[in-house]
């Protein structure tokens, strides 16, 4: 059976030449790219005819994800969303409120073949790459969810935005459309576990996102046990890369550091990193250390808030700007993966 085109995938001009195609005027292309930033679907697009939503139906292909479940924390800051694809596939996206505005953070893959040995998302490997369709989506169905603007995007949830390049970019560049979502590409924010090549090209592709880096150790001997990226790229190709990035964008990169109990968090390991970017990157950064969440079967233990805030103290003291990132949505399984892995061990009642 041939694929119907995915229609939430399309820039403005490619929905304008899809409507000609179909025999309707260009403007129905401009209609229905801001229809898709409300999240909504086809046949909720009620200043289009009967006729043409019934045409859309039975031609194409909306991939708005749905809201499966959503977990609301305690404390009301952060929602979790188990959201399903058009082929039963789930993910996940957490939005969370902050003094400064409203932040979602989104899934790239369906699971992960990164291997992370203290993340939920990879336990199972990766099932497939998402769409643009399918980023953008999330970040339309949670703001229609919520009654919600997102001011800020994190790509930080299930997978690595990396390893699905040509979609993420594509993705960026209709996120940004002032006709759409019209989010700026400066409250974007793209984590990665340290894709070399991939982060070399995205700082040619004139996109000012912020690079979010995952390092997570100072040396690549511990970098290599809890990363096997790592045993593909050395720290310093990574770094190199990561200030090829900051020259080609001017954009300051941002390293994450997750604190694993007896791993990587004594004083040798902050005076390490604090060495190895000063040295290696030559340019501010800025340490964001997260308390590690703990996934069942890793047998690792987050670092207590003090010892994290004496490993922060201890950066700043020696010239790295770093800060420990608050804790939201624990009490809701937030961390990356877990709901998704919840539902299929069945734990979460939908
Ligand atoms: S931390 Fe990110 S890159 Fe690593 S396995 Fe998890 S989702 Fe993949």
């Amino acid at each position: 059976m041939e694929k119907k085109p995915d229609l939430l995938s399309m820039t403005k001009d490619e929905l304008r030449e899809y409507a000609v195609s179909i025999g309707e005027a260009p403007y129905r292309g401009d209609q229905i790219f801001s229809f898709f930033a409300k999240g909504a679907r086809f046949r909720e697009m009620t200043t289009l005819s009967k006729a043409l939503r019934e045409k859309l139906e039975s031609l194409a292909e909306c991939r708005m994800p749905s809201v499966v479940t959503k977990r609301r924390s305690k404390d009301g800051t952060t929602v979790k969303y188990l959201l399903s694809l058009i082929d039963g596939e789930c993910v996940e996206a957490v939005l969370m409120r902050h003094d400064y505005g409203t932040s979602l953070c989104i899934s790239s893959q369906v699971g992960c073949l990164m291997g992370c040995k203290f993340c939920a998302s990879t336990i199972a490997g990766k099932v497939r790459d998402l769409l643009p369709s399918e980023m953008l989506g999330q970040v339309a169905a949670a703001s229609r969810d919520s009654g919600e603007r997102v001011d800020k995007l994190v790509m930080m949830g299930i997978g690595e935005p990396l390893d699905n390049y040509d979609n993420t970019v594509k993705f960026l560049r209709l996120l940004n459309d002032s006709e759409g979502i019209g989010l700026g590409l400066r409250n974007v924010s793209l984590s990665t576990c340290g894709i070399v090549p991939g982060i070399r090209r995205l700082a040619d592709e004139g996109l000012p996102v912020t690079l979010s880096v995952s390092l997570h150790a100072y040396c690549d001997e511990t970098r290599r046990a809890i990363m096997p990226i790592a045993k593909k790229y050395t720290l310093d190709e990574l770094l190199a890369a990561c200030r090829y990035y900051f020259d080609r964008t001017g954009r300051r990169v941002s390293f994450e550091y997750t604190l694993i109990s007896g791993k990587n968090d004594s004083p040798e390991d902050a005076k390490g990193l604090s060495a190895l970017l000063r040295e290696k990157m030559g340019v501010p950064s800025h340490v964001n250390l997260i308390p590690l969440n703990r996934v069942d079967g890793t047998g690792m233990e987050p670092t207590g808030r003090e010892g994290a805030e004496r490993f922060a103290a201890l950066l700043n003291s020696l010239g790295q700007n770093a800060t420990v990132r608050k804790s939201m949505g624990a009490d809701i399984d937030a961390a990356c993966g877990q709901l998704r892995r919840s539902l299929q061990n069945g734990k979460t009642e939908v």
